[in-house]
């Protein structure tokens, strides 16, 4: 008996360089068959040595829980891209010439694209269907020429491919879609701020379900504080580091990525423990929520402003989806702005998408749980036909 395509899995693939996450995805119901980590690749006294041996270990994960990999009917596999760069707007299938070109974008991102490119010849190697890339950066692509661009001289720009790119596309695009859902509204009658908090944090301003403005930029360092990177700074701040702290470049590199944010300012960077803290009165985590939450309000003002007014603020990713606190403090005071929030409904308890403004409230404030892995098994999926 033949399988129609709709029982075909997508095996969705996000390679980090020490971590692979897998999810055995079906796209159209979006059961999940599997879905699990592996850890520690490469890192010393780790079975796992390389790629290859995280795929292996992804196979016997697998077997453990009863499914056969080899005798799964894969339909493709679809694999997490951070950066897409001025080449790739859209998902596409992977071919010899497609991976030199994201190769050739890891200068763009150098902690992201190798080890993506890393997953994807391994994966290659062992499976032989479709591959295909979905890049973070996709769905940025139609931003105005007036938010991607920095001001700085137009021909250095072209040369080292430097403008606003974004990140966290996947899930601002499946967020945005499902808002609408809920909403049971056209996407492209809304006007949409969408929040993507999780432990790497950025926000969108969503027109018509097109991407008009986003928080992080060139790289994902830029926009709202994160678990462990700074967000924006004052771009002086690498010459002022380099001659006063005597640091070189890569060090101010690792500085305000992994030792800044939440975990520079409280020493903590999982935000359920930052939440504890501030309620047990520790006042460096009382700061690092406060700066948290005021970069927040500083963003949403400022998208309010480029759409000219929103009909819905969204908050999602694991801070969002869970953590009525910040949902509070973001939406304090901005009554004014439309923004409210009805207490009993953001502190209800619920894994689904759900509003939680009051009843007519001008902008509907709303929770969405995102799901990348889903975005990119139907994107994959779509393709590949
Ligand atoms: P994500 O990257 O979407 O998985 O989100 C991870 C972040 O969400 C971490 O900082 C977690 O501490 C945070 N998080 C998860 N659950 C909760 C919760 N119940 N309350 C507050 N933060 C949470």
């Amino acid at each position: 008996m033949t399988q129609s395509p709709t029982d075909r899995p997508v095996l969705v693939l996000n390679a980090g360089s020490s971590s692979l996450k897998y999810q055995l995805v079906v796209p159209e119901s979006g059961e999940v068959r599997a879905a699990g980590l592996v850890e520690r690749i490469g890192e010393s006294g780790s079975e796992v040595a390389d790629h290859s041996g995280a795929l292996e270990a992804m196979r016997s994960q697998l077997q453990d829980a009863g499914i056969r990999l080899d005798e799964v009917p894969l339909r493709a596999v679809g694999h997490r891209v951070v950066h897409g760069g001025p080449d790739f707007s859209e998902p596409v299938v992977i071919d010899d010439g497609v991976l030199d070109r994201i190769k050739a974008l890891s200068a763009l991102a150098p902690l992201h694209n190798p080890a993506a490119v890393i997953g994807i010849e391994a994966a290659r190697k062992r499976y032989d269907v479709p591959h295909v890339a979905i890049f973070d950066t996709a769905f940025f692509s139609s931003l105005p020429t007036e938010a991607s661009t920095y001001a700085v001289p137009r021909d250095l720009a072209a040369k080292h491919s430097i403008r606003r790119y974004g990140f966290h596309g996947t899930s601002h695009q499946f967020v945005a879609h499902a808002t609408a859902e809920l909403l049971d509204r056209p996407v492209e009658d809304l006007r949409q701020v969408i929040l993507h908090l999780g432990n790497g944090c950025s926000a969108s301003a969503v027109r018509g379900g097109r991407a008009v403005e986003t928080s992080m930029g060139l790289t994902p360092l830029q926009g709202l504080v994160m678990g462990t990177r700074s967000g924006d700074v004052d771009p002086g701040l690498h010459a002022y580091l380099a001659r006063e702290a005597g640091m070189s470049l890569d060090e101010i590199d690792t500085l305000l990525n992994k030792k800044s944010g939440v975990l520079g300012l409280s020493g903590v960077n999982d935000f359920r423990e930052l939440v504890q803290r501030v309620e047990a009165g520790d006042d460096d985590a009382r700061l690092a929520f406060d700066v948290f939450v005021h970069r927040l309000k500083h963003y949403v003002g400022a998208y309010l402003a480029i759409l000219g007014g929103a009909d819905v603020l969204v908050f999602t990713a694991g801070i969002g989806q869970h953590s009525a606190p910040v949902r509070a403090a973001v939406a304090a005071g901005l009554g004014e702005l439309g923004i409210s929030i009805d207490d009993a409904l953001n502190e209800a308890g619920s894994t689904e998408a759900r509003v939680i403004s009051p009843f007519g409230s001008r902008v509907v404030v709303a929770v969405v749980p995102t799901n990348e892995e889903l975005a990119i098994a139907r994107q994959t999926a779509d393709l590949v036909g």
